[in-house]
């Protein structure tokens, strides 16, 4: 094991979205740093999509939200969501509406701020940010070395990372005064346990597979300006078990660019099951009822819904966690990625006066755990809730649900669309309530008081109750 003299102010681990952000905005207060990121480069999977006005804002501090506007999908394609039962020359448009801040929605966005929300997969966004991290200090960022352990010895006024570097053996010890964890959760955090680290919250809801693909979809699409659309097929059991799929550009679109689009799904009832290629590329056909839609798997990525966060953000005095090392946040409200962004805007201007004046400022790296964790908390229930909206609403309004066989559920949605049926008037609120900004007292009203209702036992039983 070798070791440098250096220490640096801060130490990042990973070189996700968060971590790249942290590296910048240290840069932008000229702060010595270092980023450690175990990959060669950045995320081969799409993940996150919507990045909120806030988030730009934070950008705009970066330098890069006119760069990230040029490439993010244009309103025609971003602006609207809609609820299909399949893309096939026989499915139909369940519901649709705006969303995103377009429509309806644009003046009251723009009223919140200058920013805009915009559309940009997180593989396109992420090498705007280290190019950016690149640009303001192009020796911060080492890519292929992981982390594998932090010491912080009582009275070092610094903690010790042990890094391995291009997957040798040997390990190297590297100081510094503060260490953001960033390291999405997954590795480094989970298997070492960072102090007084404790996760709170709903583990292990789902078990979901992200398919990237290439396809010529739009085409076949009755209405391709949906950016996501919500499939809730009566075979498969409803919303929750069909999936969603949602276009990713590449933009600025032309005649030579091919299509990107992802789907979302459900990989199967046990933790364990996982989509091999084929199996992914036979499930989309399926979920969509196009049999002979030509695919191009690009990626394929399993990973389980949470609702969970960390009970400490300062985890140990000079260790600070970040983005989904803090929080892991439901997809249903494009959130997560945007809440570690907006973390670590919170915690780097602190850092810095902490370490002008150690003595004098470090009680205020407290506030960054009293300040962000209550967000982190709160935004992941919501999400959940939005998440859980898909069967407690959308499904139970229809009348349909993985409980009922494929007959049962055609039945309860062919009531839906005839409107001689006598349920038709009741089976259509699943449209309104879709254009309501809460969809809280439809839950209430579809969980607790119809013939055919997902009793709240029931619900609580399937995992499905409200938070
Ligand atoms: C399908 C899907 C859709 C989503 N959509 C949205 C959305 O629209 N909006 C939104 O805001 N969020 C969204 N999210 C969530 C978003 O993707 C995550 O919140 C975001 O990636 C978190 O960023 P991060 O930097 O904290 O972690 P990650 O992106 O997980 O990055 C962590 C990095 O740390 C590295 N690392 C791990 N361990 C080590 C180690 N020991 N040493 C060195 N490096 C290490 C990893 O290789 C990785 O690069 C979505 C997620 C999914 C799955």
């Amino acid at each position: 094991m070798s070791s440098s003299s250096e220490i640096y102010s801060v130490a990042i681990i990973g070189g996700g979205p968060v971590g790249l952000c942290a590296s910048i905005l240290l840069s932008v207060r000229g702060k010595s740093h270092v980023l450690f990121e175990r990959r060669p480069s950045t995320s081969i999977h799409p993940k996150a999509c919507g990045i909120n006005q806030r988030t730009t804002e934070i950008f705009r501090k970066l330098g890069i939200d006119e760069t990230v506007y040029a490439v993010s999908g244009p309103p025609e394609v971003t602006g609207r969501t809609a609820w299909y039962t399949s893309l096939s020359p026989e499915g139909k448009e369940i519901a649709s509406r705006y969303a995103w801040g377009a429509g309806p929605y644009a003046e009251e966005f723009s009223r919140y701020s200058p920013s805009k929300y915009v559309v940009l997969p997180q593989i396109r966004l992420e090498p705007i940010l280290k190019q950016r991290a690149q640009e303001l200090n192009p020796d911060a960022l080492k890519y292929r070395a992981e982390v594998t352990d932090v010491r912080e010895e009582e009275g070092d006024n610094y903690a010790v990372l042990q890094v391995r570097f291009d997957g040798k053996e040997s390990e190297e010890d590297v100081r510094a005064r503060f260490v953001i964890c960033a390291d999405g959760g997954r590795s480094f955090t989970d298997k070492l346990g960072v102090r007084c680290r404790d996760w709170l919250g709903e583990k292990d809801i789902y078990n979901m597979t992200t398919a990237h693909f290439r396809s010529p979809l739009s085409k076949f699409h009755s209405d391709p300006r949906n950016f996501i659309t919500w499939f809730s097929h009566p075979d498969l059991g409803g919303s929750m078990q069909t999936g969603f799929l949602y276009q990713i550009g590449p933009w600025p679109a032309g005649p030579e660019v091919e299509e990107e689009w992802v789907l979302v799904c459900m990989s199967g009832a046990t933790h364990s099951e996982r989509l091999d290629k084929e199996a992914a590329v036979k499930r989309i056909r399926d979920t969509l009822r196009l049999p002979d839609l030509p695919i191009e798997m690009l990626s394929l990525s399993p990973w389980n819904v949470n609702a969970i966060y960390a009970k400490r953000y300062r985890a140990t005095k000079r260790v600070f966690l970040a983005g989904d090392a803090a929080h892991r946040i439901p997809p249903w409200g494009a959130l997560g990625m945007n809440t570690g962004v907006q973390d670590v805007a919170n915690l780097i201007w602190k850092l810095d006066l902490a370490l002008q004046d150690e003595a004098k400022y470090g009680a205020l790296l407290d506030s960054y755990d009293t300040e962000r964790k209550p967000i982190g908390e709160r935004v992941g229930r919501t999400s959940l809730h939005n998440l859980r909206s898909h069967s407690l609403v959308m499904d139970a309004a229809l009348g349909m649900s993985a409980d009922k066989t494929p007959a049962e559920n055609w039945a309860a949605l062919n009531a839906y669309f005839d409107p001689a049926h006598p349920e038709h008037a009741r089976r259509s609120s699943a449209r309104r309530r879709r254009s309501t900004p809460s969809s809280r007292r439809l839950v209430r009203r579809w969980a607790g008081s119809t013939p055919r209702r997902t009793s709240t036992a029931k619900a609580r039983r399937a995992g499905m109750t409200a938070s």
